[in-house]
């Protein structure tokens, strides 16, 4: 597999597309993506499922936001509780170019660190995004709830951390990882409760279905009855299918272009199946179904 400036090859074929527009500097790139991506008016939201795998800090505050948007999102992941997922084990801390220290920290230090702490080997339009929206993250979870240690002041205190030469770690004790999760988690049970997001717990995805290219849907096992479930999302030729199964593990991608012949890559049903569960919107709000029949 190799990784080049639009994307990921896969012997000299293209399988995941970073979609970042290349004909701007780098600081520009997330900014002109945000601002060329057509926008779903507000109205429409909630005739659209979204299928999100994985409810740890990637999954978790993802499936909790676009149901606070207004779609209705599938969450799957293979715990009994959305609260298990592994970044729950992450402690020292959380990164964000803030600059409290006044110190010479900048995004673009942030960028750099770790481009370079990465070997040279990440994205780097998703790094400096990353960079980006590093402080936003800490307010977001700050709002969330998330006990950041504090200075006796009370401003959020940070430390210098992996080897950078600047302190800008935000952490809670050595247990970062287990309180951003319960801020992720309140989220996420708050928009269950609000019925936006239907959880699926004990659920292993198994294929992925790519249509034209993208992917629009999951093959599930049910860990306990063992039943496989197909779920398309509706309508299922606008509306993405997310993975998120660990941002430490290799990536799986949002569009993914069909292997080359032979591939593991599930095709989609021809006459869809019709859906095993049925959303728990209220009546209210149920213009569609869950899965298309
Ligand atoms: C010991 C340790 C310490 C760390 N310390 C730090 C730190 O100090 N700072 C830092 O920034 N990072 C740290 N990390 C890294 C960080 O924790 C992870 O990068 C991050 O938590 C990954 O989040 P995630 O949501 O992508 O994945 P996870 O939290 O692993 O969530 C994966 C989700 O995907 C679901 N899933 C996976 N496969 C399937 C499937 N087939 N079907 C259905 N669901 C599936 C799981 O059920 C789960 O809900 C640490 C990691 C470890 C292990």
């Amino acid at each position: 597999m190799t990784e080049l400036i639009d994307g990921l090859y896969l012997e000299g074929e293209k399988i995941a597309d970073t979609k970042a527009p290349h004909d701007v500097p780098i600081a520009q790139r997330w900014e002109q993506r945000k601002f060329n991506a057509q926008l779903v008016n507000p109205a429409n939201r909630r005739k659209l499922d979204i299928i999100v795998v994985g409810s740890g800090l990637a999954g978790g505050a993802a499936a909790a936001s676009l149901g606070e948007q207004g779609y209705n999102v599938k969450c799957f992941f293979y715990q009994d509780s959305a609260r298990r997922a592994h970044s729950i084990a992450a402690q020292g801390g959380i990164n964000a170019a803030k600059n409290y220290r006044n110190d010479g920290d900048s995004v673009y230090r942030l960028f750099y660190d770790t481009v370079k702490g990465g070997d040279y080997r990440a994205r780097e339009d998703n790094v400096y995004r990353l960079a980006e929206v590093s402080a936003n993250i800490i307010d977001q979870c700050v709002a969330q709830g998330v006990p950041f240690a504090r200075e006796y002041g009370g401003l959020l205190d940070n430390r210098s951390f992996g080897g950078v030469q600047v302190s800008r770690t935000f952490y809670a004790r050595g247990q970062t990882g287990q309180q951003l999760l319960i801020g992720a988690y309140q989220a996420l049970e708050r928009q269950v409760h609000a019925g936006t997001v239907k959880e699926y717990r004990r659920h292993e995805m198994v294929e992925l279905i790519v249509i034209d290219g993208r992917a629009r849907g999951i093959v599930t096992r049910d860990m306990v009855t063992g039943e496989i479930e197909t779920h398309l999302p509706t309508p299922s030729c606008c509306a993405p299918a997310a993975t998120a199964t660990c941002s430490s593990c290799p990536p799986t991608p949002w569009a993914a272009t069909p292997p080359p012949s032979g591939g593991r890559t599930a095709r989609a049903p021809t006459s869809p199946t019709p859906a095993t569960r049925r959303s728990t919107r209220p009546a209210s709000r149920s213009p569609v179904t869950s899965s298309p029949s």
